[in-house]
């Protein structure tokens, strides 16, 4: 296995002040300058990251680049064998990596264990794939033999969202490189250790250098030099919807395609024949797990109004028992990212209480909870309509909204009131009534009886304002190729 140089001033020197990683190296930034990195839990800088600008991003893509082709080079099979043996890698490595991962975000190491491991299973999903990747013969005239083959783009982008960093990343890098691409990833600023050592850990597993790359900082300068930079052709973009719009115009002036996942407001529908105590349980799982900061959160609880006070004393119950603790000390959730996020779901809980909602449980900060952190106890609305700011807009924190409702067709009605269509779950013993609502839902998925069973193999992605292209299984694969078609005339 080829060891990855480790050179002078390296993180693995100065594991508090990190360097980009491109081209196989630990490069410093051009401008020399960091941006400090801030652990949730304290609420203290503990970390540094370089703060990248155009200048890295050409260097970046440059090497992107000869990545593109020494990867090309390389037989379908032994691009799957590198990709696979970096599952492996994340795998044995996959407590430290937590913990890395724990610090940065403030979730639990439990969580962030899951993370990680998600992220090898990307690696391993899509190195099942490279080698299977073909086009098709199409019937033409008898003079003519005609064919299609799926080819990569060359070098793709990825911005990444502070949530879920070393998921995101896997589930953005995987399916390019699996088709091919080489990538440069933009990890946000809050979080970009883990991104890092997955770059570093792709020349473990032997791959050439400059086919993972990772440029760190802002998205104003980073992250927006990536989507301008001429030879960047493809980008992937998940966040919110004020910064994926103004992605997608920058790659609308290039002409290069994009996938954005952006936010969401995800309707949860109860109805009086469903598992009450089961739909409680996973309500919680829904709106309070990685204190509510997932794009596909289940917020808008939207329940039958004869079983509303049995459906709100067991959740309420369920609220009650979550604890809460630093990233490190594994409870049950941690703090948010930041004191700005804090502060944004605190002006939420005010604008519920002005709107005239009822506040059933939480809402302010822990008892427990360590000084300095960012932290805010899990919150439920109850008597909610869904005009109300609090049901319509993302609020990205563990805050979940009771809206009643009377019959199926108001209850699919209320659920597709919204500009986001990422998740959406139904529940429900009539199965018939399941799939009818199924049907009648716009999100991207639909759990029956269930709120995110599955992980990697499923394609995910929003209708509406939620984003478009999908990430995850097969479909996200075909998103990073481009077809092209020969034909032959024989006659
Ligand atoms: P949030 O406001 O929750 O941090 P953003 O959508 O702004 O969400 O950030 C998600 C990712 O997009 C981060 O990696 C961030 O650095 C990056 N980003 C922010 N602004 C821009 C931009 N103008 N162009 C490209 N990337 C950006």
């Amino acid at each position: 296995m080829t060891q990855a140089p480790r050179p002078a001033g390296t993180p693995n020197e100065n594991p508090r002040r990190l360097d980009h990683f491109y081209g196989g190296q630990w490069r410093k930034p051009k401008a020399g300058q960091y941006i400090d990195v801030i652990d949730p839990s304290s609420g203290r800088v503990f970390s540094s990251c370089a703060r990248g600008d155009a200048a890295d991003i050409a260097a970046a893509v440059q090497s992107g680049q000869e990545g593109f082709h020494a990867w090309r080079a390389l037989q379908p099979v032994e691009r799957a064998r590198k990709m696979a043996r970096l599952s492996a890698l994340i795998e044995a490595r996959s407590e430290e990596l937590a913990r890395m991962e724990s610090l940065d975000t403030g979730k639990p190491l439990k969580v962030a264990l899951g993370d990680v491991l998600t992220c090898a299973r990307y690696f391993e999903f899509f190195s099942g794939v490279a080698d299977k990747l073909h086009g098709e013969v199409i019937p033409a005239t008898n003079e003519h033999f005609m064919y299609s083959v799926r080819e990569p783009y060359g070098v793709t982008g990825h911005i990444i969202p502070w949530n879920g960093p070393i998921t995101q990343a896997g589930r953005g890098a995987a399916p390019a490189l699996c088709a091919g691409n080489s990538a440069i990833l933009k990890p946000a600023e809050q979080t970009p250790a883990t991104t890092l050592e997955l770059a570093l850990m792709a020349m473990e597993a032997g791959f050439p250098a400059g086919v993972l790359n990772v440029i760190t900082g802002y998205g104003p300068e980073a992250g927006r030099a990536l989507v301008d930079h001429p030879d960047v052709r493809r980008i992937s973009f998940t966040g919110s919807v004020q910064t994926g719009r103004a992605v997608l115009h920058q790659a609308a002036d290039r002409i290069i395609p994009a996938t954005v996942e952006l936010g969401g407001k995800s309707p949860f529908i109860v109805f009086e024949d469903a598992d009450i105590s089961r739909a409680a349980q996973l309500a919680r799982k829904a709106f309070v797990f990685n204190s509510g900061q997932i794009c596909s959160a289940g917020t808008r609880l939207l329940v039958q109004r004869n079983v509303v006070d049995k459906f709100t004393k067991q959740l309420v119950e369920e609220l009650r028992k979550v604890s809460i603790g630093a990233g490190i000390e594994d409870k049950d959730i941690g703090p948010v990212i930041s004191c700005e996020q804090l502060n944004r779901v605190r002006e939420y809980v005010d604008i519920g209480n002005r709107e005239g909602a009822i506040l059933a449980f939480g809402g302010g900060r822990p008892d427990l909870a360590p000084q300095g952190g960012y932290f805010i106890q899990p919150t439920l609305f109850t008597q909610v309509n869904n005009q109300m700011r609090i049901a319509r807009e993302e609020i990205f924190g563990p805050v979940g909204v009771i809206i009643p409702f009377d019959t199926e067709e108001e209850a699919v009605a209320i659920a597709n009131d919204s500009e986001y269509g990422l998740a959406s779950a139904i529940w429900t013993s009539d199965i018939a009534r399941a799939h009818r609502c199924a049907n009648g839902l716009q999100a991207g998925q639909v759990y029956i009886n269930d709120y995110q069973p599955i992980g990697v193999e499923a394609p995910f992605g929003g209708y509406k304002n939620s984003g478009y292209g999908r990430e995850k299984g097969l479909a996200a694969l075909h998103d990073y190729t481009q077809l092209k078609t020969v034909i032959t005339y024989h006659g």
